[in-house]
């Protein structure tokens, strides 16, 4: 099945307001204190991400950062849209962006194995050439009757480079430079690490619409991750049906989760935030929250986004399946 092609789907963009690095690092320190009891933030050199245990294929998340938005939930329920496939490293090629590094939460690649699966998206292109860190999860039968639900985690190889129906990605040269170190400890509120720093940002920005992507780290603990069955064969209409139909799991620590997060809309039909993690013990999925407040040990670098690339997006929206 052919891929989408971006010469013939709406592509717009609209940019962030980009404040300074350190304004938001002051603004998160204060607001972050609700939700964490210890919480540090700074602006920092990024550490090398190629390293443990972070495993990434390029060293940073800076040069030229913006954030790219691809297709949306309305092609996975009420019933999947198979046609919705996206070339990643085609992508980089029609935005004319070499170095690029695309790292981010998305569907993987279904026809690669057969099912729908998680994707866990890290993807560079540097003089044409591929490196392909993307790992992607599944569902699987386990136990000896294979009657109960298990998930199996794999890395893509670099000849494969699709994703499909919906993804949220930060895209940059993958350089190092200066990011948000956001470290916060001990869960005393009830939003997840995500949810809090962008509702600290919200409360402060207003109507100025930030954006912001890469990683983050959680240390010790456990999180609920769910992780996508193959398609459902009849209508997914609520949110209750959506959420019967995913599988969720308790996952631990360390586990490294790759996103994004906006605080505003811009009328572009953006999912306000979304990660996906994996580790090296076998882990991945889709990030909801820790299950471990006491001994939750989040440690994140993000970089802020100039702008927001908006591919794709489904002609007619809902907001199912967003969570
Ligand atoms: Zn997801």
């Amino acid at each position: 099945m052919a891929s989408v092609d971006y010469s013939q789907v709406p592509i717009k963009e609209k940019p962030f307001h980009k404040p300074p690095l350190t304004e938001v690092a002051d603004v998160l320190s204060r607001g972050l204190t609700a939700t964490f009891e210890a919480v540090s933030v700074a602006v920092v050199e990024c550490p090398d991400l190629t390293r443990p245990p972070f495993n990434l294929t390029t060293q940073g998340l800076c040069g030229d950062p913006k954030l790219v938005e691809l297709g949306g939930p309305p092609y996975l329920v009420p019933l999947v849209q198979r046609d919705k496939l996206y070339d990643l490293a085609a992508l980089t090629r029609h935005l004319h962006r070499d170095p690029a590094n695309l790292v981010g939460a998305g569907a993987g690649p279904w026809p690669h194995i057969g099912v729908n699966c998680e994707g866990i998206i890290d993807l560079s292109v540097r003089n044409g050439s591929v490196s392909q860190g993307t790992r992607i999860v599944s569902v699987e039968p386990v136990g000896a009757a294979k009657g109960s639900s298990g998930y199996l985690q794999r890395r893509l190889p670099p000849t494969e480079t699709r994703t499909a129906l919906l993804g949220n990605y930060l895209l940059s040269e993958g350089r190092p430079g200066k990011v948000l170190k956001v470290v916060a400890k001990k869960r005393i509120g009830e939003s997840n690490f995500i949810t809090a720093i962008r509702e600290t940002l919200k409360n402060h920005y207003g109507d100025k619409v930030v954006g912001l992507g890469g990683t983050f780290l959680l240390r010790e603990g456990r999180v609920k991750y769910h992780v996508m069955p193959d398609f459902s064969t009849t209508a997914l209409c609520s949110d209750a049906d959506v959420d019967g139909w995913l599988h969720y799991f308790e996952m631990k620590a360390p586990l490294v989760q790759l996103g994004t997060l906006v605080t505003g809309d811009l009328d572009l039909d953006l999912r306000v935030q979304h990660f996906h993690g994996w580790s090296e013990h076998g882990d991945g999925g889709h990030y909801h929250h820790d299950t471990t407040p006491a001994s939750a040990h989040y440690e994140g670098y993000f970089t802020l986004a100039g702008s927001v690339l908006r591919i794709d997006p489904p002609a007619d929206t809902h907001g199912l399946g967003r969570d």
